[in-house]
This record gives C-alpha cells, structure tokens and sequence, in this order.
C-alpha cells in the first residue's frame, strides 16, 4: 500500500499500471501481474463509487469488450468468458457500460441489491441505443 493516499498525487504524476517490463500481461491472471504501488488494483478506489455496474450474463455475448476497455482490470474473465465484476476496485466510470454492445452491463445506485436489478433488468426499449 502506498503511504500516501490517491489525493497527495502532484498534478502531472505519471501513474504506472506494472512495475518493470510489461510482457504478455493479456495472458497473465490479475492475480499474477506485477501491478505498482499506485495502480487501484493495489489500492481501493471503491469508496469512491455513488454508481456501479451490475453484469446481467443472460445478455452478455462474452464479446470481451468491457474487460479490453476497463481502465482498473476490474472485469474479471476466464478462458475469455465473463464471470463477475471486482467491485474492490471498481470506481463506477461506466466505461464499460459504454462499450457494451448488448444491454448485459448497465450502471445501478452503489446501494442496489444486485439480485433485485437482475430480476427486475430494464428491457432494451427502456436503456439506451447502442451504437457500437
Ligand atoms: S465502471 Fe469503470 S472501473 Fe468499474 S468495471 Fe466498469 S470500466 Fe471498470
Ligand atoms: S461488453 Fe457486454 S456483452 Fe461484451 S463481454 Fe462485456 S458484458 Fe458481455
């Protein structure tokens, strides 16, 4: 952990994701790269989050562009299929919501009981056009 928090960064700081060479991180395990002291897997940024993404796998077409996208590795997949989402290190950016070609990712409250929001999933005529 680093001893100072995200808010002591200068204005300008360079935050690197690994520490050293990077190399073939796409078939490395999250749980296996080098990650640096001042990327959010190291650090929480979850109490920053007012919105989160909830993952609805009915909808979902494995296309893998939320996990590509995500800038905190926080889309968990394996063997290219999607699994959950961390939310240890989420910090609700929505990104993934917007890539999302289907309706299988869509933001919620931070306080939204996941299994209401998937047994109550807005039909696609009530969630936004996608375009990609
Ligand atoms: S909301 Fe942002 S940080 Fe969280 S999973 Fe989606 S892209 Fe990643
Ligand atoms: S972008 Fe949407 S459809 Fe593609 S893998 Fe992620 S959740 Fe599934």
């Amino acid at each position: 952990m680093l001893e100072n928090g995200w808010d002591t960064f200068e204005i300008g700081t360079i935050l690197r994701p690994f520490e050293g060479a990077v190399t073939d991180i796409v078939n490395t395990l999250p749980e296996h790269r080098n990650y640096s002291k001042s990327n959010s897997f190291s650090i929480s940024v979850a109490d920053w989050r007012i919105e989160k993404p909830l993952l609805n796998l009915e909808e979902c077409i494995h296309c893998q562009f939320c996990w590509i996208y995500c800038p905190d590795m926080s889309i968990i997949s394996r063997e290219k299929k999607m699994v959950t989402i961390d939310f240890d290190h989420c910090k609700g950016c929505g990104i993934c919501v917007e890539v999302c070609p289907t309706n299988a990712l869509l933001m919620f409250p931070e306080q939204m009981d996941e299994a209401e929001a998937l047994s109550n999933w807005p039909q696609e005529e009530n969630t936004k056009v996608k375009e990609n």
